[in-house]
């Protein structure tokens, strides 16, 4: 039997506990009961924090990136080796099944090894000068110090994006990953100290997120900030950057629309979407949300979709053959009984689930409505939460505008077999990801990221390194002589 960690803050190279500080209690979403004590940062904790963070700066910056990459490469082999113990301690937290936890901690992983080996490669350029003798050089250097906050969705992923790109460009970081899931942010911390990294360079901080956030962000030491999270949060966060001209990365909020087109098989297709529309029982950023089905094989998507939905095994993600857990945190049950209750009231027709399962944890029926109407909330409000909404339309033109009608921009997909149809969709679809007959969109080499109200900045990929890196333009004449 896998037991929850003791959980720290890390800060200047010190692991420090609950004693004489404030704390709350992290709960296993599967029974709703603490599973753990978490220690909250005090102001003089984070003060040393960002004064840790400035003394290591200079050094980091020097230290040559191909010594970054070794000490970070050699901790992602070492996530590797305890991916099944780091995904059981994800599980308990945050509640996805065991084995979807554990490809997620892979690829974070790959996220930290792509990074360092991406490090290597913060060129600059030499530009042809206009007199001889001149030098015209661009440099790329680390911007600073940065923070970084994460939610709760993503344990291993989002923290390690966000981590792996300011270690590899030169950067220190602090990081509040997510009360609510911290132990798997923490046991990466401590696989990166533990490949080398020294004090100060990593720091991870817990709290009241708009307190943490407000105080690190108060300070000249930050140079950027990078954000995960809901677009309302993102935006506050967006006014305090511009209080100290911060440079920001938004990953916020996102509405995807899905188009199925009349030209592919409409039962495969259902099955393929079922797949990606409960990971994580619907709690992802790019979660396939807003499914738009060609009238002509709108019944026979939905049937097969419902049917699909039914047949999943909800329950412990500890539990062999689980494939959807309970929801994160009672917010996003409240969420799904309110959002759903209101479409149903607005006309949406109701086809499978929507109610939670039993009085224990955060168990919620995989749920599908279809001909939503627009007034519905959630065909403007994100739902997060396992719940597909299937309305239809008749003309490609109609589709796009109904994609397209949101102020998200995150993820779009489309199922199609007409190449100048998917070329027409890659020029007008609004959003910073699409899938075009698939919906994994995210790998470390690809950049992530959307447009809209879903944020800018994209992390992963050359993008993602290059957020953390200033461009400094440099003139060098022959001396005078
Ligand atoms: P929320 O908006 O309050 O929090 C979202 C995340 O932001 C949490 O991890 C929280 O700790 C953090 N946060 C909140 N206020 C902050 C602040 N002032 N400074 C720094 N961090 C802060 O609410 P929630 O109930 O956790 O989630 C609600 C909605 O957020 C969801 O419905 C979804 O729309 C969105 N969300 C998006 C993502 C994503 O991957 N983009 C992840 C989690 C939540």
């Amino acid at each position: 039997m896998s037991t929850y960690p003791e959980l720290h803050l890390h800060i200047a190279g010190e692991w420090l506990d609950a004693r004489g500080r404030n704390s709350e209690p992290v709960l296993n979403p599967v029974t709703g009961q603490p599973i753990g004590t978490l220690p909250h940062a005090t102001k003089a904790d984070l003060d040393r924090a960002l004064a840790a963070a400035a003394e290591a700066l200079p050094k980091w910056a020097a230290t040559p990136a191909y010594e970054r990459a070794r000490i970070i490469r050699r901790a992602a082999d070492v996530m590797r080796e305890r991916a099944d113990a780091i995904a059981t301690m994800l599980t308990m937290e945050e509640g996805k099944p065991q084995p979807e936890a554990k490809i997620e901690v892979l690829a974070a992983a790959d996220v930290f090894e792509w990074m360092a080996e991406e490090g290597k490669r913060a060129y600059g350029r030499i530009v042809p000068s206009r007199a001889a003798g001149t030098r015209h050089l661009v440099l790329k250097q680390p911007v600073g110090v940065t923070a970084a906050f994460a939610p709760w969705n993503f344990p291993a992923i989002t923290p390690a994006r966000k981590m792996s790109a300011s270690l590899a460009a030169g950067c220190p970081c602090i990081i509040k990953p997510s009360e609510e899931t911290p132990a798997t942010a923490l046991v990466m911390a401590r696989i990166l100290v533990e490949a080398g990294l020294p004090p100060g360079v990593l720091q991870v901080v817990f709290g009241i997120p708009g307190e943490v956030s407000t105080h690190l962000m108060g300070s000249d030491i930050i140079r950027k900030v990078s954000f995960t999270g809901s677009t309302a949060v993102g935006k506050q966060l967006m006014k305090l950057a511009a209080e100290r001209a911060q440079r920001t990365t938004m990953e916020l909020g996102g509405h995807a629309p899905v188009l199925v087109f009349d030209d592919i098989d409409a039962e495969k297709a259902a099955a393929a979407a079922v797949a990606g529309k409960f990971r994580n029982a619907g709690q992802v950023c790019v979660s396939p949300t807003r499914f738009l089905v060609h009238e002509r094989v709108h019944e026979t998507f939905v049937k097969s979709f419902t049917r699909a939905a039914e047949a999943l095994k909800v329950g412990d993600g500890l539990q062999p053959g689980v494939q959807m857990g309970p929801l994160a945190n009672p917010r996003r049950v409240d969420a799904m009984t309110a959002l759903i209750g209101d479409a149903v009231a607005k006309g949406a027709k109701l086809h499978t689930g929507g109610e939670r399962i039993g009085n224990e944890g955060f168990f919620f029926k995989p749920t599908v409505l279809s001909d939503v109407p627009l007034s519905a909330r959630m065909m403007t409000e994100e739902p997060f939460g396992p719940v597909a909404l299937i309305n239809r339309f008749s003309s490609e033109e109609e589709a796009i505008a109904e994609a397209n009608r949101l102020p998200y921009g995150l993820a779009a997909y489309a199922l199609t077999r007409d190449a100048d149809r998917a070329v027409r969709l890659q020029e007008r679809l609004e959003s910073g990801l699409l899938g075009l007959n698939t919906f994994a969109i995210s790998l470390a080499e690809t950049p992530f990221g959307g447009v809209k109200e879903s944020g800018h900045g994209s992390e992963g990929s050359i993008e993602g390194l290059e957020a953390y890196l200033t461009t400094k333009f440099v003139a060098h004449a022959p001396a005078p002589l």
